[in-house]
């Protein structure tokens, strides 16, 4: 049989480009076929295998216990893997072990029992999926700290007023106590004079606060900005958020290198994805288009356009700022962090109609030449 596997000329160019890894074993697990992709995968010649045990490209424990699984599969035909698939691991020439998903059939040739396995490396997945893990780690710190940046500033920004008139009414007392010299008024001057300085406290706290968080966390270098945006566009559609939404991206050579922080930047990419998507739960053609495009002012364009409904006019005017939202759960902090980093990375962010029916957030970075040339 060995010899007919190896002459079909039919057989032969089906093993030979089939873009899977393909290994056909007899039934006792010795190998018949082994095609061309599964020549790459595992580092060997079809040549030095074929007639190898197939347990050669397992590592333990499967591969002291393969000819156990057959040995009982052809005693009671209690199929564990035939005809499943799984996830499991291989072992390359080199001994390095990685995994893989793996599918069998079994088929009959001339009567005799012969199993195909299918083999797909899961290498890059596992890999995609573990980058994918550390994005989003680093995009949830990031998220943190511009929402707490957020709220430090609209809570500074909030209390300043009172703390303003808090200045006046203690300045005003005082005044008003001058005019009279008794030792009492004159304690309570002092008191007032303590107050005063409590005030002014208070403000620098706020100050300081405004100031540790800007500064915090910032690290503007080079990145290639088709690289940051197809990251983002995994994490923000990777629980499912973009289920049905059809995604186009056209990036723009001469617009790809910016001077950025990567997590930052990314952070504002989920967030006008995730509100995109969000805009078109109940629209019926949901799409999502991404484009880069190089000014003429040496900066590079981002454009994110949905055909959702568009702005509802109540909000429009103050999109960008903090609290603002027409969700029931919304916080209303995703634009305004937006704005904030792209405006500390010295660009602009600003919506318009978009041309396929809703929203398009436009941002614009830095580009790297700029900076290098200046
Ligand atoms: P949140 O998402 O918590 O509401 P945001 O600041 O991200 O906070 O968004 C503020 C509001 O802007 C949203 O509540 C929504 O009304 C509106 N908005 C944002 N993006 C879009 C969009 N792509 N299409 C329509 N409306 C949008």
């Amino acid at each position: 049989m060995k010899h007919r596997f190896r002459d079909d000329i039919y057989f032969r160019s089906i093993i030979d480009t089939v873009p899977d890894a393909m290994i056909v074993i007899d039934e006792t697990g010795h190998i018949l076929a082994f095609s061309h992709a599964a020549e790459k995968m595992f580092g060997y010649d079809s040549d030095e295998l074929i007639g190898e045990n197939v347990n050669t490209l397992m590592p333990s424990p499967d591969r002291e216990r393969h000819d156990g699984y057959l040995e009982r599969y052809r005693e009671t035909g209690e199929a564990r893997i035939i005809g499943k698939g799984r996830v499991t691991s291989a072992r390359r020439r080199d001994g390095v072990t990685f995994p893989i998903d793996l599918s069998i059939g079994e088929a009959e040739v001339e009567g005799a029992r012969v199993f195909t396995g299918f083999i797909r490396d899961l290498t890059e997945r596992a890999e995609t999926t573990k980058r994918l893990h550390v994005l989003q780690a680093e995009l949830a710190h990031v998220a943190r700290i511009s929402q707490m940046g957020t709220l430090a500033t609209s809570i500074a920004h909030e209390l300043n007023q009172p703390l303003a008139a808090i200045t006046n009414y203690v300045d005003a007392a005082s005044s008003l106590l001058a005019q009279r010299g008794d030792s009492e008024a004159s304690n309570v001057r002092q008191a007032l004079a303590l107050c005063a300085d409590e005030v002014i406290r208070a403000g620098d706290i706020i100050r300081h606060l405004r100031e540790f968080i800007r500064h915090g966390e910032t690290e503007r270098v080079h990145a290639r900005i088709g690289h940051v945006i197809e990251e983002a566009i995994a994490l923000a559609l990777a629980d499912g958020a973009g289920t049905g939404v059809a995604l186009s991206v056209r990036f723009d050579e001469a617009a790809e290198d910016v001077l950025a922080d990567r997590v930052q930047i990314q952070q504002v990419l989920v967030n006008l994805l995730r509100n995109a998507t969000e805009a078109m739960a109940d629209t019926r053609s949901k799409t999502i288009e991404i484009m880069t495009r190089a000014t003429d002012d040496q900066m590079t364009e981002v454009v994110v356009a949905d055909s959702g409904p568009g702005l509802e006019p109540r909000i429009a005017r103050r999109l960008f700022q903090p609290f603002e939202t027409t969700k029931p759960s919304g916080m209303g902090l995703g634009l305004s962090i937006c704005h904030t980093i792209v405006d500390a990375h010295g660009g602009r962010i600003w919506a318009e109609p978009s041309p396929i029916g809703g929203t398009a957030f436009h941002f614009t970075l830095p580009r790297f030449e700029t900076q290098e040339g200046s």
